[in-house]
């Protein structure tokens, strides 16, 4: 059931477990307006996603392509608020803008923008909403990008916003393109069921894993594995959710002994810019969580090694001549998906998926 925003006031809003905020974010034909969390996606939304991204990224392929797909949504304008550092999440949305052929506006550091001049957010959010029909939003802080769809959802100019990244939270748009590129990978072998996931890393402050553990809970009979320090290990939250949707996990602080069962190895960075006091992750030992040729020599031929990179020193770059290492084409992933994303939120998924049946 669908739900709408101006019914409900931001305390109530705010104060709804995910899955119940769902309803409020969905569109007449159950694809998102407003992308926000992990919990708005369920294994058929997914696979219309990556149907969708499979299909812009063969008509790309073509001139006739592109200006077919750049006349989709010339019409519309994008604004990217990022106030947090990035650069592969940044550039892959501005390909996807570019690619449905809309415009883009960016601010990327707040100081830069009428919040130095004491501008409240939420007025600035408003402020591009007059000028622009999109807001990608980057920001530190866990929950602003939902207030802010709230704010605009209730504005005389209701327009999307996509979350682009949260805080230590979620990284919606991230998990997506994780899910395609599983997805791709374990195509010719049976799809995404009966799998083992290994995650790596800094769970408690990697939203990556934190939006991916969301999202695999949907598949049937994935299993999934975390690995890490006990001090970085997956959070509470996210092994209730697990735990309630039935989903088999294990904590683990051995790399080694699960990777000859894994079917993908999903690394991740120390994010030590989260650190309470100075230095405070550089005291944890962190070099039996980092992946090498030793590593790679107990995965099985089918599996993949996957990172949402940046990486430091956690994947060997004498891994990446390897076909299993799925990182780059995994960042490329991200362009379709988004691209895919965006086409679904303006309502273009008929209009392009017709066209590749006629043309392709
Ligand atoms: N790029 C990812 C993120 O924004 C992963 C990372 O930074 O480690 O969360």
């Amino acid at each position: 059931m669908r739900k709408n925003m101006i019914d409900i006031a931001w305390e109530s809003f705010a104060a709804l477990p995910l899955e119940d905020k769902a309803p409020y974010l969905r569109q007449a034909d159950g694809t998102p307006f407003h992308t926000l969390f992990a919990q708005q996606f369920d294994p058929p939304l997914l696979d219309r996603l990556c149907t969708l991204a499979n299909c812009i990224r063969s008509i790309a392929k073509t001139r006739a392509g592109m200006d077919f797909m750049r006349q989709q949504i010339c019409h519309k304008r994008a604004m990217l608020y990022f106030s947090q550092p990035s650069s592969r999440t940044f550039l892959s949305f501005v390909s996807a803008c570019q690619i449905l052929g809309m415009q883009i506006g960016e601010v990327r550091d707040s100081a830069t923008s009428s919040e130095f001049k004491g501008e409240s957010r939420e007025d600035s959010v408003r402020t591009f909403s007059s000028y622009f029909d999109l807001i990608v939003m980057r920001s530190p802080e866990k929950g602003l990008a939902e207030h802010m769809a709230w704010v605009l959802s209730n504005s005389e100019r209701p327009i999307p916003v996509i979350n682009a990244g949260s805080g230590k939270d979620q990284h919606p748009t991230q998990a997506l393109l994780d899910i395609y590129t599983l997805q791709r990978s374990f195509e010719r072998i049976g799809g995404l069921r009966d799998r083992t996931i290994v995650m790596v890393g800094d769970l408690a402050r990697g939203r990556t894993v934190r939006s991916l553990a969301v999202l695999l809970a949907g598949y049937p009979n994935v299993r999934q594995v975390f690995v890490a320090p006990e001090a970085l290990q997956i959070g509470e939250d996210v092994q209730a959710v697990l735990r309630q949707r039935g989903v088999e996990f294990s904590l683990s602080d051995n790399l080694r002994s699960w990777l000859p069962q894994a079917d993908a190895v999903y690394m991740t960075r120390i994010q030590d810019e989260w650190d309470q006091a100075r230095g405070e992750s550089a005291g944890i030992d962190t070099s039996r969580f980092k992946f090498g040729l030793e590593e790679l020599a107990l995965l099985r031929p089918h599996a993949i090694v996957m990172h949402p990179l940046p990486r430091r020193d956690e994947i060997d770059t004498a891994v990446d001549r390897d076909p299993r290492a799925m990182y780059w084409r995994q960042m490329r992933n991200g362009m379709w998906v988004r691209a895919a994303l965006i086409a679904m939120t303006f309502g273009c998924e008929r209009r392009v998926l017709d066209y590749q049946r006629a043309n392709l």
